[in-house]
């Protein structure tokens, strides 16, 4: 599996809006201070997958919080290398994004509510790719979630416009799954508010 910052820097290649971040071998957090606080620490290495349920997401921190975090993280984490301190986006809606290889149908975009609540909840919707950008409109409004995003009893929704740019962006033509070709790819969550998206955790797994 890559990295996730190696993750993140083929989604910033493409144009899509990742957290900016550092990523920090040993224990020289001087990076940390041209960022906006508050920072996420997240510890990467062989084997962590799932990072919060390893314990290796750490939110809401402070820049003079990072050291001692980072400490308690390499001792508690099994597998830790190294860390990724990131600036933390403004909360929103969280969706998946991902591309899946299905055997008969080849490549398969995925998209539906995500972060924490994405197996739970399990509202997600399929587009052959490429998708065009009505496949796009049409997988979001055929979520049954889909009124948060497009607003609901007076609470705003989210940029839609930017989510189906997203999703062009990894399924469309000349998108993302075009370069990845056999491997699967998930950005879970890309966090959506009124004023744009934020990948926030991207795995990539080539074939
Ligand atoms: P996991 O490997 O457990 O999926 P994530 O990187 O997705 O780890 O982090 C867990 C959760 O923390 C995310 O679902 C999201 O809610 C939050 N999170 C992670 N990174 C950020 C960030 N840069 N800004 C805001 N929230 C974040
Ligand atoms: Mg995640």
């Amino acid at each position: 599996m890559v990295a996730e910052h190696e993750a993140k820097a083929l989604l910033r290649e493409a144009g899509v809006p990742v957290p900016r971040g550092v990523v920090v071998r040993g224990m020289d957090f001087g990076p940390v201070m041209d960022l906006r606080e508050p920072l996420v620490l997240k510890a990467y290495g062989p084997g962590i997958v799932h990072k919060s349920e390893a314990g290796a997401v750490e939110l809401g921190l402070r820049r003079a919080d990072v050291p001692a975090a980072a400490a308690r993280m390499l001792a508690e984490v099994v597998g830790a290398e190294g860390f990724l301190i990131e600036e933390q986006a403004a909360a929103g809606v969280e969706l998946i994004v991902g591309l899946v290889h299905d055997p008969g149908f080849g490549p398969v975009l995925l998209a539906g509510l995500g972060g924490v609540w994405a197996e739970t909840l399990r509202d997600t919707a399929l587009g052959l790719c490429p998708i065009s950008e009505e496949d796009a409109r049409r997988m979001l409004g055929s979520l049954r979630g889909s009124p948060v995003l497009y607003g609901l009893r007076g609470r705003p929704g989210v940029d839609v416009d930017a989510v189906v740019k997203l999703l062009m962006t990894v399924g469309g033509a000349g998108g993302l799954w075009e370069r990845l070709e056999l491997g699967e790819f998930e950005i879970n969550p890309v966090i959506a508010t009124e004023s744009g998206v934020v990948a926030v955790d991207a795995r990539y797994l080539p074939a």
